[in-house]
């Protein structure tokens, strides 16, 4: 099957201002060289330590943010060349749910004007049939009518989650990028929201684009795993494979540490020395070298490890894989 997203050699730096006679000195690599593709329907989780870089990879390709290097074909149709007609277009089968629903919904507005504000924006609707529509979306994601005139603090968090879902799913869109959609919430809240993203992901057949920091959820989730490590991709793989039968030593580590339910079974956890280094200055050559438990070899400090093809659809950045 054809891609629906097309990542290719993408880079993000934002420049570090320490005053006027610093600027633009020094950026902080938030992305560096990443190249991977989604399919329709798939669910691609992105997992990494805060700071690695995954959200700035789901903004850069929703072209909230602006890109260093690099392309991203939607459909085949490159993003960054859009004119601004076509790029309105595109965004409208593109969707975004972020992580915190205390925050992303504003205060001030009621329901209604909160799900309906890309309707009214991107669509001709108006008056009931606007309203209808909303009343759909609201129902999709298991909320009644009586939401229309409400305000978000009147809703728990699961349920303001639901809504900002209700808003991504405004225009159609064809592939949403969810950027921590359940970590502010309760664990028994998450699996509800995350069996009502699967559900519509059937329903709609959607492609998602999962960000977190919590591997049972991604693993739980989705089809493929990408781990990320300061901007780069470590190891993607099936997400069977990565939970399973990680290679690269971070992505052991970040698994090593996830509890196992069964207590007969027992795993050792892999504890990572020192804290990730600054994106402002990456380590030479394999950025993980400086805590790397399996570092033996000196190309480790010297060469960039390539995402090397270990099996259909396994990749792994380490010299010694
Ligand atoms: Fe560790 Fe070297 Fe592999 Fe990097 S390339 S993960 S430092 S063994």
């Amino acid at each position: 099957m054809s891609p629906l997203v097309e990542v290719k050699n993408l880079r993000k730096y934002f420049s570090v201002i320490r005053g006027f006679w610093q600027r633009g000195k020094e950026y902080v690599k938030a992305v560096e060289d990443v190249s991977f593709s989604i399919r329709q329907g798939e669910t691609v989780g992105l997992v990494g330590e805060s700071g690695c870089g995954k959200t700035t990879i789901g903004r850069t390709i929703l072209r909230l943010i602006a890109p260093t290097a690099g392309e991203v074909f939607f459909k085949k149709r490159s993003l960054f060349a859009l004119e601004d007609e076509e790029l309105r277009k595109t965004r409208k089968m593109m969707g975004v749910v972020f992580q915190d629903p205390y925050t992303s919904l504003n205060p001030r507005m009621n329901i209604q004007s909160i799900v309906g504000e890309p309707l009214r924006t991107h669509s001709n609707l108006k008056g009931l049939e606007l309203q209808e529509r909303v009343i759909g979306l609201l129902g999709q994601v298991g909320l009644k009518e009586d939401a229309l005139y409400r305000y978000p603090h009147e809703f728990s968090g699961g349920q303001r989650q639901r809504i900002g879902i209700a808003r991504a799913l405004a225009m159609d869109p064809e592939f949403i990028v969810l950027d921590e959609p359940t970590s502010a919430l309760d664990v028994s809240v998450q699996a509800q929201v995350l069996n009502l993203i699967i559900e519509l992901q059937k329903k709609l057949n959607l492609t998602y684009l999962f960000i977190s920091h919590d591997l049972i959820v991604v693993n739980y989730i989705a089809d493929r795993i990408m781990v990320m490590y300061l901007g780069r991709i470590v190891e993607t793989g099936p997400a069977n494979t990565i939970f399973n039968h990680p290679l690269h030593p971070y992505a052991k580590a970040l698994i090593s540490a996830v509890p196992i339910p069964d207590v007969h079974q027992q795993r050792k956890e892999i504890l990572l020395q020192g804290n990730v280094p600054s994106p402002i200055n990456v380590p030479s050559g394999c950025s993980f070298h400086t805590r790397c438990p399996e570092m033996k070899n000196e190309i480790c400090k010297r060469e960039v490890p390539p995402l090397k093809k270990i099996d259909e659809e396994h990749y792994v950045a380490c010299h010694l894989v």
